[in-house]
């Protein structure tokens, strides 16, 4: 057996405690946001069967032919993967389950996402996401709802610089009217296509759209566009939700170059971007699916959805001189002597019983560097226990960031470290 140190896998990172911090701040941050808007939380299966994302996502796209984890289970055989995205797994559980049976549903989740992509800042292959999804909905309404909520919490987190673009990818016939009509001009211009693009030519020409290759981007810019292809009905709905967003002046920009990554998309699609993140500069994107439910087998229902990529976000903050959160922690408990070691952790539970945060120090050691240790954790104050305070039933309070030390009695303990820590 080899005896080399064992590192995590490339572009998979541990989120250390100082950091994490951070996380969980925005976790509280954004789990009382998306319970403002009535969302409730769904929790997927991280693995589902590689056959759903080949539905869901389409065979012919990034993440399907060349990012995911997928491999045959070495007990059954069965064809599986590691979920690069949410939506997928969201309608495949909202199927199972009929849980539109009775009524529209607000979802959420939040998790590790993975694909296979080339690691750099802001781009890993375990990432997390927090995915939102409003499954049953056909208005422009639920649309700009989303929307909103977004703007809403860059507000909340204190994020300014991200600009919303949004597009319309209309309906199925105009997109395969599109579609007939970008493969014959793109075959007049074969010459001009790189490998990437022919090979998209006939399986999904409106990917080549996307294409970020300098030398094609005359030819694209000139490429027929959907939006003379839309029918009235999409394009209504698409100035709905324009509506909405100046109704709510939040600004934004349409850009018809927005076409999203994954298949599954039609009429309303959006981004929001900043340009402070390098070339990762989408932190949130989304848009409808309203063919999803039924390209997975089930009863067709409307729907729309967003998600978040929570590295790039607190990239974001990050930037903007946003700190770690302190440790949560009220009370470092030092304690030395026979009788005083059995009384601290009898008296931690009891402030633990008073809704206390507290560290009972073990290990050992004298007074003086334990007190080292409390003054270096982020505890307001300390409570010492030597044998004399323990068979006097009593403790000395001493505030860690300015004050004098006083004496208390067990039983007022609590209530003086609540002032203690209010303040
Ligand atoms: P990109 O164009 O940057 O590859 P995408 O269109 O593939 O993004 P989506 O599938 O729309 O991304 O995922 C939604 C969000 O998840 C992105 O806007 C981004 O914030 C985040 N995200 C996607 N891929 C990664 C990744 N590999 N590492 C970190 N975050 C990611
Ligand atoms: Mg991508």
């Amino acid at each position: 057996m080899s005896n080399e140190t064992l590192q995590a896998v490339r572009g998979m990172n541990d989120i250390l405690p100082d950091e994490a911090e951070l996380w969980l701040w925005f976790e509280d941050v954004v789990r009382a946001w998306l319970e403002s808007y009535g969302y409730r939380n769904i929790r997927m299966p991280l693995l589902e069967p590689t056959a759903l994302f080949k539905r869901a996502i389409g065979e012919v796209t990034d993440i399907v032919e060349k990012e995911m984890y997928s491999f045959a289970d070495e007990l059954n055989g069965d064809l599986l993967t590691l979920r690069p995205e949410g939506t997928a797994s969201c309608v495949r559980a909202a199927l199972q389950h009929n849980l539109l049976y009775n009524a529209p549903q607000r979802l959420y989740y939040s998790g590790a996402m993975f694909r296979h992509e080339r690691p750099q800042k802001g781009r890993y292959r375990q990432f997390h996401q927090i995915g939102v999804e409003a499954l049953g909905f056909a208005g422009p309404d639920i649309d700009a709802e989303m929307i909103l909520m977004c703007a809403r919490l860059w507000r909340k987190l204190g994020i300014r610089d991200v600009a919303l673009q949004i597009n319309t990818l209309g309906d199925t016939a105009a997109r395969h009217r599109h579609r007939e009509k970008l493969i014959a001009y793109f075959e007049r211009h074969k010459d001009a296509l790189d490998a990437d693009a022919m090979r998209r030519l006939h399986s999904n020409p409106l990917r080549i759209l996307d294409s970020k290759n300098p030398a094609m981007q005359e030819l694209v810019a000139a490429a027929p566009k959907l939006m003379d292809e839309l029918e009235d009905e999409a394009l209504q709905h698409f100035a709905a939700v324009q509506a909405i967003l100046k109704r709510h002046e939040v600004a934004f920009e349409i850009n018809t170059r927005l076409v999203r990554g994954l298949d599954y998309y039609n009429r309303t699609v959006f981004e929001w971007v900043t340009t402070r993140l390098g070339a990762q500069g989408t932190v949130c994107a989304g848009g409808r699916f309203d063919g999803l439910f039924g390209q997975l087998g089930g009863k067709p229902a409307p729907a729309c959805g967003f998600a978040m990529g929570i590295e790039r976000l607190l990239a974001l903050l990050r930037e903007d001189g946003m700190e770690n959160p302190p440790a949560p922690l009220d009370v470092y408990l030092v304690h030395q002597g026979e009788l005083a070691d059995k009384l601290a952790g009898v008296a931690a539970e009891q402030l633990r019983d008073a809704g206390l945060r507290v560290l009972l120090h073990c290990g050992g050691g004298g007074f003086k560097s334990q007190m080292k240790k409390a003054d270096a954790s982020n505890a307001c104050c300390a409570v010492i226990i030597g044998d004399d305070e323990a068979r006097a039933g009593q403790a000395t309070l001493k505030p860690l960031r300015g004050g004098e030390q006083v004496c208390v009695a067990l039983g007022e303990l609590p209530g003086r470290i609540h002032e203690l820590v209010k303040q």
